[in-house]
């Protein structure tokens, strides 16, 4: 072995520079957090080629004195903490004095910067820590740092660099990110010539929100303003029906700080359990506030993980917020008429799809359905993708601003989301008696009778759409995915209703030996939800008798369905399964469309679903109920202008 030496300061600034500076989004990040703390308003990031070649900060803050300029980039400056004392907002904050030695580290760095009560500003260059230039210069107040040709003298981090996109994606993904928890500061993003991101810096997270995500996605959103304990729960969640395909749309900040943790995923899953359609996710953001004592935020600035010391209150907290914004989702479907429209016997069945929600459906000349948004959002709605939201703001110049490709923040995967308690809804008591009929009884929970909001029956439309009527609003409500949500509940809150009801004549079913092996093992389970089974001649199951709830509903129809929810989902332990084989036996138990039901049924069940605000969305995430209101048709009719 060779003698043992010091390292050069260049080698071990490299050495160093390689924890906090891995790509151009991690000096962007490092950046924009300096000029958040100079008290900057408006901070612009622009970046070409991913980064690699160029970036640039520019903001409006405090700047640094131009005796400080050179001490800045030296290792362990800061100006943010002095003494021992002070150490722990290291821990907190990550002050730790070393992002600008690092970046200088890596690249050749130009910083302009001017306090406001200097007359003169001063022009600083440095490369590979070396420094090549100090002169005092005429600019602007605040700080402008340029970056240009990142690990220049570090070809192997070069290596590890993605595509110019993906790097310059990250760049991207980051200032969002920052600028939806800073929605004070006005932010800019320009990649490559191209203002891809603007902020108004107006101070409402709506706004911030409509910037980074474009008018639909904010559209979807329910505000959340919720405190449970010590935990406060502020910010926008998605309503069920605008469901996401994945959970890239999920963002937290804890005390407003970028996290990821998996206590929030389970709870925000838990939160919309059964309003959203199986294999449909989340979209939010959400600040959580607690004090900072109880959060362990591993300090290492590339690290976003997060833990909490109590976790049960933030999993709680975050349940109830979110809960309560979907709650407060009063009318949750309405819709408009439009003038104009044609009979609706030469169209297809108007699309009350996901997009019901606060859009008028109507049909163009080709007889496609397309949606109008309500008239309060049309102020909105004149604006595009990624521009700044300025509430009744119709001075936008549309042109000047960039259309760029949506956000595509990193994918966030974690399929292993495992709930303890499933929040679930007191019960409404509305007693099932076959699959055609009902009868309804006095509630049993802490609302009075009086406090039933009386409904006016009008009458059903197409053998599947009650229509009620309701102080000034009319209400269609879907009677089989209401029945069917009713039922659920109903499973999921009377243990009486699974009670195995034997069958009186016990039948034979055909499986297939897979379905056959899931249902023999787990037997004991099925047998704890009513189901009772022998299993002597593979593949035939002998169905012997059924839990209550399905009593009437034949054998063959539904336990090759549950076999199948247990062979999707692995088994009847998962609470994901039997929630499954739960909305198995409330589609199968529901009333159909086309089933003929009697207009006292149908009275009792828009009563109950209309008073019962747990009965918005059928088990798969379809809406129950939309409506219609008084305005909008004595509009239709001209009776008011
Ligand atoms: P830290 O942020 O941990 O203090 P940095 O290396 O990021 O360490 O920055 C060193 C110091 O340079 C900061 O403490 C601050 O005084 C000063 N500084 C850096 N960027 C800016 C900026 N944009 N505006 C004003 N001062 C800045
Ligand atoms: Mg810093």
């Amino acid at each position: 072995m060779s003698e043992i030496k010091v390292l050069s300061k260049e080698v071990a600034e490299l050495i160093a520079a390689g924890e906090v500076i891995e790509r151009p989004g991690s000096v962007i990040k490092e950046l924009v957090e300096n000029s958040i703390d100079s008290g900057a308003s408006s901070i612009t990031v622009e970046i070409k080629n991913g980064g690699v070649t160029y970036m640039r900060v520019t903001d409006n803050g405090c700047g640094i004195p131009p005796a400080e300029v050179p001490i800045a980039f030296l290792r362990h400056a800061t100006s943010k903490i002095e003494s021992e004392s002070d150490l722990d907002s290291i821990f907190t904050l990550g002050f730790r004095g070393e992002a600008l030695a690092s970046i200088a580290a890596v690249a050749r760095v130009e910083m302009l910067t001017k306090r406001q009560c200097d007359d003169y500003g001063t022009r600083y260059v440095i490369e590979g820590t070396e420094e090549k230039l100090c002169e005092s210069s005429g600019c602007p107040d605040g700080t402008t740092i340029v970056i240009r040709d990142i690990f220049y003298n570090v070809p192997a981090r070069m290596k590890f660099l993605k595509s110019d996109v993906s790097e310059a994606n990250n760049v991207a993904t980051i200032v969002k990110r920052i600028a939806l928890s800073h929605p004070d500061i006005a932010f800019r993003f320009i990649r490559d010539n191209k203002q891809e991101l603007c902020t108004s810096g107006a101070g409402d997270l709506y706004s911030a929100v409509y910037s980074v995500f474009g008018k639909q996605f904010a559209a979807s959103m329910l505000p959340v303003d919720y405190k449970y304990e010590n935990v406060k729960v502020t910010g926008f969640t998605v309503k069920p029906t605008f469901a996401k395909a994945n959970r890239s749309f999920q963002t937290y900040f804890v005390n407003g700080r970028y996290v990821k943790s998996l206590v929030l995923l389970t709870a925000m899953d838990e939160a919309y359990k059964n309003s959203i359609m199986t294999g449909k996710f989340p979209a939010c953001v959400l600040n959580i506030e607690i004090a900072p004592g109880t959060v362990d935020v591993n300090v290492h600035p590339a690290k976003i993980e997060v833990r909490f010391s109590d976790e049960n209150a933030i999993r709680s907290a975050v349940v109830f917020a979110v809960k309560n914004a979907l709650l407060s989702e009063d009318t949750p479907n309405s819709f408009q008429f439009r003038e104009k429209a044609k009979p609706s016997y030469l169209d297809p069945p108007p699309v009350v799809s996901p997009l019901a929600v606060q859009t008028t459906f109507t049909f163009n000349s080709e007889g496609t359905a397309y949606k109008v948004v309500r008239k309060e959002d049309q102020s909105i709605a004149e604006n595009s993708w990624n521009n700044t939201y300025t509430p009744n703001s119709d001075t936008q110049k549309k042109d000047e601003l960039a259309i760029s490709e949506a956000v595509k923040p990193d994918a966030f995967q974690s399929s292993e989301c495992k709930v303890d308690e499933p929040y679930t809804q007191p019960a409404r008591e509305f007693r099932y008696i076959n699959e055609n009929s009902f009868e309804k009884r006095a509630p049993i929970e802490e609302k009075s009778e009086n406090e039933v909001t009386p409904i006016k029956y009008i009458g059903e439309a197409f053998a599947n759409f009650v229509i009620i009527e309701v102080d000034n609003d009319l209400f269609l409500i879907d009677k089989h995915a209401a029945h069917e949500r009713i039922i659920f509940e109903r499973i999921k809150n009377q243990p009486k209703a699974l009670c195995c009801q034997l069958l009186m004549l016990s039948e034979e079913i055909l499986l297939t030996d897979e379905q056959y092996a899931a249902l023999l093992e787990n037997e004991h389970e099925l047998s704890d939800m009513g189901f009772s089974l022998q299993f002597d001649k593979a593949p035939y199951v002998k169905v012997i008798g059924l839990p209550q709830i399905i009593e009437n509903i034949s054998p063959d129809d539904i336990l090759p369905e549950i076999a199948d929810n247990i062979l999707n989902g692995g088994s009847c332990t998962e609470p994901s399964v039997i929630d499954d084989i739960y909305h198995s036996m409330s589609c199968k138990a529901a009333i159909k469309a086309r089933d003929k039901t009697t207009p006292a049924e149908l009275r009792a069940l828009a009563e109950e679903v209309y008073n019962n605000e747990a009965i918005r969305y059928c088990p798969h995430g379809r809406p129950v109920m939309i409506t219609i209101s008084k305005y909008d048709i004595e509009k239709q009719f001209k009776r008011i202008v």
